[in-house]
């Protein structure tokens, strides 16, 4: 590859020296060279090759990520440092992609990322939603969901020609498809994300700041928003319109470019492989039969067993609510061909397993997308050790017991491109320096535990944290208009909002601080604990946590006794760029969630990635992260998740009770104490209040007084400077099993055997 020499392309692009140019303009100039760089690029091209097909992609902004994996990284950020240019303002003329929501979609990302990477031959397959999830604001305190335009500025899609038919019950629509490059770090080669589209789409039915819209209109709003308000009928089943559209166009765009490369069909489980993420996509399996026999002449007996053995399936959640279940009449209302296609596949595992609890219709008529999945797939997995292991003793016990072979593992993962080499360079660069630069191919950081009595290093270490605290300070500044102290310790809890996560635990931990605080506990440093993350819109409790989280900042803020000692931060819209800001500067990862109940988490890993120390259940990949860094490095309480199952299996859990220590009910009650109140919206502190005290379905009172304490030894730990910073070096030494490398190997290995 030719040498970049951007004072060059400065003077032929627009006649003027490097140093004289603005900020956006050299991002059009870097924007140009990266996608020069990635034409060139030809595609991975093995006989096999992977669908990854998902309905997110939360790839967040891609310029600084395609110029690592491109291998230009470094030398550009050196010429525009010498002509005096900061590559994060020139950022902030990227718009982030709205493509996806929380951890499945930025897993996707990664996964994407890593594929490229090893060279594998597999692209992903999603939606192109003009107004993705939604932008959140605060507006009184409360979230706001505005529609998240995106598409106008972006500089990332390619044209495709490839256009399809798909077939609903009563219309037929058209698709078009544009991609995104997906370079791989240290590879001439490329894959890509392929992104369908309605050639229909009316974007006028979306008008201006309300993300209503009429949902009636199917062959105009289809790609419009990732996860319609499904709150109603008309909501329901416009995501499973969606659902159809994406596999329709993915399976017929599956089979075009296996015949390319040689496949009579009847061979085709030799040139593609599916992975289905979460069930979202399921629908595939049923479209690819009915390519098959109605298109390509197979047999319906055949096209079963094709299929059967090119399918594959990830389970990421336990939650009831969030494993799909469709009433066999609305599929049928989307496509009658599609839901006869599910009645014969129900016919088939009936009479295969003769048990209603692994049947694909239950007797409600209601069809189970995850029991199709693995009556008809080859593989299904977890996402954590802990996570497939309760999916294998009790929530698909009766599967596993039919298909043990079908089980396996894959402990989610998190790319190292993203997460350190761009998100934290100052550690990056520590790192080339201490133990060389092997891991940025091979991800291995364990020689770095050799450095964890090395005061120098250490030293070093905490110094790349003060970095990374600049850059998030500056961030938060600009951005979110908030001044956080430089001495400030940074607990930082970022995902979505969900009673599960319990971030209603750190609200009551916060409460909890402020009384302290006003009792005359000042704590040696500032504490600021910041928060970001949307709420589903129809998620009535989750609002009314996210507005608790406001009111308590505003009514922090505005006590002098208490704020030069404690603040709470709500980032606004938190996305990938706000996370890439924040999680190198922490100092505390909270994950909290209540055991059981978090399939892995990612944040975890990115936090631990970045010498964060983990306050945590033994929950999702958090097990795994306290077994390979040991107790005395990281921070662990609450109720196990065999202890939680046997509360719910059993019926006993007593939130009422709990409340009554007067230590809990003084925290509980403090969010309808009057004054508080008046403060914010009383319906909303009202009701969620209310639900702590009566329900808590998520037990953020089992394990709240040992999360208080867990948490206050986490303070008074962190002022022992040396010994924390040694924690932080061990955790980072260790961090090398959650690379998304590892994880796409094994599922290379394991389940796709691609090249
Ligand atoms: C990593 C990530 C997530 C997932 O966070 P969890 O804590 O694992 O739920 C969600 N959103 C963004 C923007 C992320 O980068």
């Amino acid at each position: 590859m030719p040498q970049i020499n951007l004072t060059e392309l400065a003077e032929q692009s627009f006649g003027t020296s490097l140093e004289q140019l603005d900020d956006r303009r050299i991002y059009k100039l870097l924007v140009k060279l990266v996608q020069e760089r990635s034409a060139t690029c030809p595609l991975n091209n093995g006989k096999k090759k992977l669908y990854y097909i998902s309905a997110e992609f939360l790839i967040g902004k891609l310029l600084i990520n395609n110029m690592i994996d491109l291998g230009i990284y470094d030398e550009v950020k050196d010429q525009l440092t010498a002509a005096g240019h900061d590559l994060n303002k020139i950022e902030e003329f990227e718009v982030e992609p709205s493509l996806g929501n929380g951890g499945l979609g930025r897993l996707a990302a990664c996964f994407l990322d890593s594929i490229a990477t090893l060279g594998l031959t597999g692209d992903g397959v999603g939606l192109n939603y003009h107004y993705g999830l939604f932008r959140q604001r605060f507006v009184d305190n409360q979230q706001k969901a505005v529609p998240d335009e995106w598409l106008g500025e972006q500089d990332i899609l390619v044209d495709d020609d490839h256009s399809y038919t798909v077939e609903f019950g009563d219309f037929a629509v058209t698709s078009k498809l544009v991609n995104i490059d997906v370079p791989g770090y240290g590879q001439s080669t490329k894959n890509r994300l392929r992104l369908f589209d309605l050639a229909s789409v009316d974007d006028g039915l979306v008008p201006g700041s309300s993300i209503d819209f009429d949902k009636t209109e199917i062959a105009k709003n289809l790609t419009l928003f990732l996860y319609p308000d499904d709150s109603d009928e008309q909501g329901r089943l416009l995501r499973i319109y969606q659902e159809y559209f994406m596999v329709s166009n993915a399976a017929q765009l599956l089979i075009d470019e296996a015949v390319e490369r040689g496949s009579n069909l009847h061979d085709l489980a030799d040139y593609a492989v599916v992975q289905i993420n979460d069930t979202h996509p399921t629908m595939v399996i049923p479209e690819l039969i009915r390519l098959l026999t109605t298109e390509h002449g197979i047999e319906f007996d055949e096209a079963v067993t094709i299929v059967r053995s090119m399918v594959a399936y990830t389970n990421h959640t336990i939650l009831a609510e969030a494993l799909e279940k469709w009433p066999l009449a609305s599929l049928q209302k989307v496509s009658p061909a599609i839901a006869d296609i599910i009645v014969k596949l129900d016919e088939i595992a009936k009479a295969e397993h003769d048990d209603p609890r692994v049947a694909i219709i239950d007797k409600h008529d209601t069809v189970h997308m995850a029991h199709m999945d693995i009556h008809f797939g080859f593989s299904i997995n977890g996402v954590a050790a802990l996570h497939t292991k309760i999916l294998e003793d009790t929530e698909l016990h009766p599967f596993y017991e039919i298909y043990p072979e079908k089980f396996s593992n894959k402990t989610n993962g998190i790319t190292f491109r993203r997460w350190v080499h761009g998100a934290n360079p100052a550690l990056a660069s520590l790192l080339d320096d201490v133990i060389g630069t092997d891991w940025r191919s091979t991800g291995d950081l364990s020689k770095l535990a050799n450095f964890a009595d090395d005061k120098d290093v250490l030293e070093r270490l905490a110094a790349t944290k003060v970095e990374a605290k600049a850059i998030m300070r500056q961030f938060m500044a600009l951005e979110q208009g908030v001044t956080i102290p430089s001495n400030a310790i940074i607990d930082v809890q970022v995902k979505r909002i969900h009673e599960y996560k319990r971030q209603q635990m750190l609200a009551l931990y916060i409460i909890w601080k402020y009384l302290d605080i006003k009792n005359g506990n000042r704590p040696k440093h500032p504490v600021t604990i910041i928060f970001g993350g949307k709420a589903a819109p129809a998620y009535t409790i989750a609002q009314d946590i996210i507005h608790l989280i406001l009111t308590l900042s505003q009514w922090i803020a505005n006590d002098p006794d208490v704020a030069p000692y404690l603040q709470v931060v709500m980032i606004e819209n938190y996305n990938v760029t706000a996370a890439e800001r924040v999680i190198p500067a922490a100092d505390i990862s909270e994950q909290i969630s209540l055991a059981s109940k978090e399939a892995s988490g990612t944040s975890n890993m990115k936090f631990m990635l970045n010498g964060a120390l983990t306050l945590c259940t033994l929950d999702g990949a958090n097990v795994e992260i306290a077994e390979l860094v040991g107790d005395e490095n990281i921070y662990t309480f609450g109720a196990s998740s065999k202890q939680v199952e046997q509360l719910y299996a059993d019926g006993t859990y007593n939130a009422g009770a709990l409340y009554r220590k007067p230590g809990i009910k003084l925290l509980v009650d403090f969010i309808t104490n009057p004054a508080f109140m008046a403060t914010g919206n009383a319906e909303r502190l009202q009701r969620l209040h209310d639900d702590i005290k009566g329900k808590d379905w998520f037990m953020a009172l089992l394990d709240i007084e040992e999360y208080i304490q867990t948490k206050e030894r986490v303070l008074a730990d962190y002022e022992d400077q040396d010994t924390w910073m040694r924690k932080a070096l061990i955790n980072i030494a260790n961090a090398g099993t959650f690379s998304s490398d590892r994880t796409i190997s094994q599922y290379n290995d394991e389940i796709w055997h691609l090249n």
